[in-house]
């Protein structure tokens, strides 16, 4: 067998958040007065996020909260290090030289290197977050010789014995030679995935040496299969191809035993038996790295849906792998939100309704579908891969067998989203982009409302609707099978968001909500993401693919009736819907064959979609719509700051509250944790 990667089953939603702008208000003020934005550097906006009701919680909750809290921190140096070999020896090098440099630093040199650290420390890294394409430093090669130079030696990273000379002789290259670990993880067709990628995951064997090991390793016919691969690297020892894992006395050691310290606290306060359970059983996993256990792991957290607080802590998604199989290390922890998440339980409670009610091939639907569990969060601490930039809405586990046999649980990310609407008011965005005035009218009314919609929909019965035909290898799909997976679930979404049944539900207000979030997503699928990418480059992201596929094809599919107009007026591009009716139509049809690619395992038919609908980028249309957006004056990418939490004691030493403090020092937040919570040596 060669197919090794596995499909990507949900995961996060990252939607350019264009549906809320106010005007007339400051960007970053609410009616609280509570400071959203706190930072912007080059494409990048830091954000803080609100942690509402924190103080109604329970003792033993916040403290359940805190002790989760400092597990999700601790594995930060493990992300750092799976990106690229070399990011932490470049991110103390960073810290050392921010701390303790003594030459001038009212310069512009400084000033360059200071917006290049905050760069890195928003990616994890030294490749963007999203591009994967390495960052080019603003300031010359022998400016960092000067700052290397004028640092504290013994603050500098200890890196095979390297002086402060030989550190910044081999650091220049990596840094500012394009031809050298330019792409993080590089995906083209025809090209070795592996080789030509700078992420960590594997080490010295070819795509075709993995895809050969893993052939061998994978049992096809296995009903309930390990996710192979998850939590390894890929080296060769003595000639031969074998694996690395991460766990306790193993790969990335030091910081897992500091993560399964806070965790056994946390079991300590479990909210319930199946929760104090399942955190043993992940603890079981992090000191052994056996596979089964995460299994045993997710099976009791997928079905332990009481507990007020929550938390995802491990390897889990697989984005960052051109392969598909490595999961980056990750961890939020996070608490309901009660009263949006009744809003998800009335969608879970009609699944099967929608399931049975869906354009796609009765023989491709879901008989039963099972176990939803959706419900509106907010978040308390991000760390890992969801740290700064975090995701909006989570689907897990990704296991494709405990979702069938348990479940799922979904969640939208309610304090997270606030933040993006609130500090995209008044933007100017949405007025910019949309056709006419009553399309920006309609977005300010109902675009919010109909994207949170959206995203549970998604989510909850979307991800989790369709099945496969008898026979057919869940990873048939390869490096296609993301987007597709991810057309899956928006096509899903789109298709019913104008159905009189959202209404009846009380859903939505009334039907006019849909068209709302019908001009969004084809604005956006259309034109406006394409402020993300850099003039020249394809589209490479799952979710933008997703959406650029979706947009482009109902485009083409309903010129012959005019259904969707691209409207040039003034030089400007403009996306005019007129008729919405007829578009609901198109979804369909799209999402019966897409289900039917997925559910028959047709990559040609797949390879076909995504290549010729969600990759290609038209140069003209692109310029124009990357020169309005610059007068605009916005950032495409936004990301987070954490709160603070301390614990308050007693006289006696006993915990008596958890204080949260909110900060507003992107760069102190950065360098704090840099002090605190690295656990790993300059390379792994
Ligand atoms: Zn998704």
């Amino acid at each position: 067998m060669r197919t090794i990667t596995r499909p990507l089953l949900f995961t996060l939603i990252i939607l350019l958040m264009n549906s809320s702008c106010k005007p007339g208000k400051e960007a970053s003020v609410t009616d609280e007065n509570f400071v959203y934005e706190i930072d912007r550097f080059d494409d990048i906006r830091v954000l803080r996020y609100r942690v509402p009701g924190f103080e109604e919680l329970s003792l033993n909750q916040k403290q359940l909260i805190y002790y989760l809290s400092e597990a999700a921190l601790c594995g930060r140096d493990i992300l750092w290090d799976q990106n690229f070999r070399y990011n932490l020896v470049i991110r103390k090098t960073i810290e050392a030289i921010i701390l303790t440099y003594n030459g001038e630093r009212e310069c512009d040199e400084f000033e360059a290197f200071m917006a290049y650290a905050k760069r890195v420390f928003f990616a994890n890294g030294i490749h963007h977050h999203y591009s994967n394409e390495k960052f080019r430093p603003g300031f010359p090669q022998e400016y960092f010789d000067t700052l290397i130079a004028n640092s504290d030696p013994a603050e500098l990273p200890d890196f095979e014995g390297k002086d402060a000379e030989a550190l910044s002789l081999f650091l220049k290259p990596v840094l500012f030679d394009d031809n050298l670990y330019y792409w993080r993880a590089f995906q083209s067709a025809g090209a070795d995935m592996i080789t030509s990628s700078a992420n960590n995951f594997y080490d010295g064997v070819t795509q075709a040496e993995v895809e050969e090991y893993y052939a061998a390793v994978v049992n096809p016919s296995d009903p309930r299969p390990v996710e192979y691969g998850l939590n390894t690297r890929v080296v060769k020892s003595d000639g031969k191809v074998t694996e690395i894992p991460y766990r306790s006395g193993g790969l990335y050691g030091a910081a897992i035993d500091m993560i399964v310290m806070w965790l056994e606290k946390a079991g300590g306060v479990a909210e319930n038996e199946l929760q104090k359970k399942q955190i043993d059983l992940l603890v079981d996993y992090y000191k052994t790295g056996d596979l089964k256990k995460w299994d045993d792991y997710n099976v009791v957290w997928a079905g332990n849906t009481a507990t007020m607080v929550d938390y995802i802590n491990g390897f889990v998604e697989t984005y960052a792998d051109p392969m598909g199989m490595k999961a980056t290390w990750e961890a939020i922890v996070n608490y309901k939100d009660i009263e949006a998440t009744r809003r998800t339980e009335i969608i879970s409670a009609n699944a099967q309704w929608f399931e049975d009610n869906s354009p796609v091939d009765p023989r491709y639907r879901k008989e039963e579908v099972t176990g939803i569990a959706a419900s509106v969060i907010n978040i308390a601490m991000l760390g890992g891969d969801c740290y700064p930039a975090s995701p909006l809405g989570i689907n897990l586990p990704n296991s494709n067998w405990i979702r069938k046999e348990v479940g799922s649980k979904s969640v939208t990310l309610a304090n997270i989203s606030e933040a993006y609407d609130k500090a995209s008011q008044g933007s100017g965005f949405l007025e910019e982009f949309a056709e006419n005035d009553s399309e920006t009218a309609r977005a300010k009314k109902f675009g919010s409302q109909a994207g949170a919609l959206h995203t549970d929909m998604h989510e909850c019965i979307g991800h989790a609707s369709g099945r496969l035909a008898p026979g057919t290898d869940p990873n048939a799909l390869r490096n296609y099978a993301s987007p597709l997976e991810e057309m899956r679930a928006d096509l899903f979404a789109l298709y019913y968001l104008p159905d009189p049944k959202v209404v009846e539900l009380g859903l939505l207000p009334e039907e006019e909500a849909a068209m709302a979030a019908y001009d969004n997503y084809l604005r956006n699928g259309l034109l406006t993401q394409l402020v993300r990418i850099r003039p020249g480059r394809q589209i490479e992201q799952a979710h933008m693919r997703c959406r650029a596929a979706i947009s482009r094809w109902v485009y083409e599919k309903g010129n012959p009736e005019n259904i969707v107009e691209m409207i040039n007026r003034d030089g400007k591009v403009y996306v005019k819907i007129n008729d919405y009716r007829k578009l609901r139509v198109l979804f369909g049809q799209m999402l019966a064959e897409v289900q039917r690619i997925k559910s028959e395992g047709d990559f040609e038919a797949g390879m076909e979609l995504i290549e010729s609908y969600g990759i290609k980028v038209d140069p003209v249309l692109h310029n124009g719509i990357l020169e309005r957006y610059a007068k605009l004056d916005l950032a495409p990418y936004s990301g987070f700051v954490n709160p603070i939490l301390t614990p308050v004691v007693d006289s006696r030493g006993r915990i008596k509250d958890i204080a949260l403090d909110y900060v507003d020092d992107y760069t102190g937040q950065m360098i704090y944790y840099g002090r605190n919570y690295s656990f790993l040596t300059a390379v792994n």
